[in-house]
């Protein structure tokens, strides 16, 4: 008989960031001092001044999806977390992290408006190395029983993004997605959310969005945990 023990970070512990204790993983007041939301391109989730909706960049070349929206900057003490979340193997922050991204701005009616929340895949290589998909499980906590993690598939998998220039991301993920010819059919005409947990430059998500265009979706939401602003 199977056990799966339940994650030590659903019962009160120790804050993640500050460890206070008891706390919750993230602490109120970690969250209302790292977690402040920040006004942002609502194209591409970069920092804007006030009164901009969209960024110079998305007015002149508007990325492949609709809206992006995201929780965090990737910066401490997020990096931090994240590392913990996706390399360290922690896959219980996954509630935590889910939460924060369902209380960004706009984040709950975007997902309430989508009947298909599809996760960034992994290639099968980097899944079965790692064993599960963060991505996946962000996007499960996000819309339980919404989640397709079958319908968009990493065929390819480059060198790992990170450490790469802008340039070298854009060429690295081209043709790294398609779909599963046996559902793409379900993407025709639907609204979709598209969750990963970092978005550095968007390049994955990009080509992710360009692949979900070609079978034929009509509205896409990208969202992420995290997103590297411009230093
Ligand atoms: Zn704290
Ligand atoms: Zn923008």
């Amino acid at each position: 008989m199977l056990f799966r023990l339940p994650s030590l970070r659903a019962w009160p512990s120790q804050c993640l960031i500050c460890h206070a204790w008891p706390a919750r993983t993230l602490c109120a007041d970690c969250v209302a001092r790292f977690a402040a939301p920040t006004r942002r391109c609502d194209a591409c989730a970069l920092p804007v001044p006030a009164g901009v909706t969209r960024c110079g960049a998305c007015l002149r070349e508007p990325p492949p999806f609709d809206r992006c929206r995201v929780a965090v900057a990737y910066a401490w003490p997020w990096v931090g977390c994240v590392a913990r979340f996706k390399f360290q193997q922690d896959p219980g922050l996954a509630p935590a992290l889910a939460e924060l991204l369902a209380a960004a701005p706009d984040v709950a009616d975007e997902l309430a408006q989508a009947p298909l929340v599809l996760p960034m895949p992994l290639s099968a290589e980097r899944l079965a190395e790692r064993g599960y998909n963060p991505a996946q499980l962000l996007a499960e906590r996000l819309a339980p029983g919404r989640t397709r993690p079958d319908l968009l598939l990493r065929v390819r998998h480059g060198t790992p993004q990170r450490g790469l220039t802008r340039a070298e991301r854009l060429r690295n993920v081209r043709g790294a997605f398609a779909l599963d010819a046996r559902h793409a059919g379900a993407l025709q005409a639907q609204r979709v959310v598209l969750v990963d947990d970092v978005m550095t430059t968007g390049a994955s998500l990009a080509e992710a969005a360009r692949a979900l265009r070609t079978a034929g979706v009509a509205h896409i939401t990208a969202l992420a945990f995290a997103r590297t602003d411009p230093s």
